[in-house]
């Protein structure tokens, strides 16, 4: 009989998981809560140009990643540094040019935009594998199995992986059977990571930047915007600025954002800035998929890998994974990829 697996969240680790797991001959479900998959990968199109409004870059420390991408035929580029970066100090002055050291680790991008990765994994799974819409709210111990209930449905599974990350995970979905109180302390205090950030895009008819010799990075010590990068395409044929904003602006309009983004344009760029096509963000610390809101600091990375995500729950039944629950690199893609490999050779030791 092959084993039930129901993997709750459509995120990197999700998507990974299932393709992993079907591979290997188990019976898998994905359920995910939100109305597309990818969880904090977003690549949104906006005027023809695909803009990451979540992870965008790779490096070659991250070698379980660039596996995977290799494996999955997808091509990577070089995010363009070439020109001058822009520096603004103090509100009172121009920003100024400079040249960004050519000592600096390279990022690299994903042809067709980070989301590729997603759409070749989940390219093998049937319209039943995976299903949108359905929010995990309870998780109930039946002994032999376990019952995911979701806002509409119910499912009965031999075995679930929890991808959600950690702190959401103990503060939203209910457990019939009390979890390991050790457990439920180190979930709520573990940091998921850029769980604050507030991401910009604009796209541009034209990179005017790299008519001006600049390399479309800015970085600001005044904001609205903090840094931002040039994110043209890697067929240069669709030109687009990428970036950060002051975390601080997640509570203003979207309105009043745009407009202090338009008037920083103009600072560093003049007429040209203001002539974006379109301008798109996306408040990750409102998006309770992501972000359990309390004010509560914690650190960066905090308790990310901790040794108890090694653990088994619900007397075997319940693993939770989720790139915050990786021994390395946790919080990152890479830290989805290696957790799904190790969560992979568990299952393998456990069920075949
Ligand atoms: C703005 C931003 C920039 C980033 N930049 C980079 C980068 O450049 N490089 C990099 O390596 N990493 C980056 N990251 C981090 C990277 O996005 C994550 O490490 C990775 O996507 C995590 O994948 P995951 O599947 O573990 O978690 P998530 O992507 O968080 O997936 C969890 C999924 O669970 C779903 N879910 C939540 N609650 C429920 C529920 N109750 N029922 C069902 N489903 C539920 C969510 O909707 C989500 O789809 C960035 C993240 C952000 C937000």
């Amino acid at each position: 009989m092959k084993k039930k697996i129901l993997i709750i969240g459509g995120g990197l680790s999700g998507i990974y998981l299932g393709y992993l797991l079907k591979k290997e001959g188990f019976s898998i479900k994905i359920v995910e809560a939100n109305d597309r998959i990818g969880g904090r990968i977003y690549t949104k199109n906006s005027h023809t140009t695909n803009v990451e409004l979540g992870a965008t870059w790779l490096w070659r420390y991250n070698p379980e990643l660039l596996k995977v991408c290799s494996s999955l035929d997808i091509s990577l580029f070089e995010q363009n540094m070439n020109g001058d970066a822009l520096f603004e100090a103090m509100r009172t002055s121009a920003p100024q040019r400079f040249q960004v050291p050519k000592n600096q680790e390279i990022s690299y991008r994903i042809v067709g935009g980070t989301f590729e990765i997603l759409n070749k994994l989940k390219a093998t799974f049937t319209e039943d594998e995976l299903e949108l819409n359905q929010k995990v709210i309870q998780i109930d111990d039946k002994e032999t199995s376990l019952k995911v209930t979701t806002e509409t449905s119910s499912f009965i599974a031999d075995f679930v992986i929890s991808t959600i990350p950690p702190q959401v995970l103990v503060n939203s979905v209910h457990f019939s059977s009390d979890l390991d109180s050790g457990f439920k302390q180190i979930a709520n205090n573990t940091h998921t990571w850029m769980k604050d950030s507030v991401k910009f895009a604009l796209v541009y008819k034209t990179p005017f930047w790299k008519e001006k010799g600049l390399s479309g990075v800015g970085f600001s010590n005044v904001g609205p915007f903090t840094e931002m990068y040039d994110h043209s395409d890697f067929e240069n044929t669709h030109f687009a600025l990428m970036g950060f904003l002051n975390s601080s602006l997640a509570n203003e309009t979207r309105e009043y954002r745009e407009e202090k983004v338009n008037e920083q344009l103009f600072k560093f760029f003049g007429e040209d800035g203001k002539k974006y096509l379109s301008y798109e963000e996306k408040i990750w610390n409102e998006d309770r998929l992501v972000n359990y809101k309390n004010d509560r600091f914690i650190t960066p990375h905090f308790n990310n890998g901790h040794a108890i995500y090694q653990q088994e729950f619900l007397n075997g039944k319940l693993i939770v994974a989720g790139s915050e629950t990786s021994p390395k690199y946790g919080g990152y893609m890479e830290g989805a990829i290696y957790r799904g490999n190790q969560v992979l050779e568990q299952l393998k030791n456990k069920f075949l």
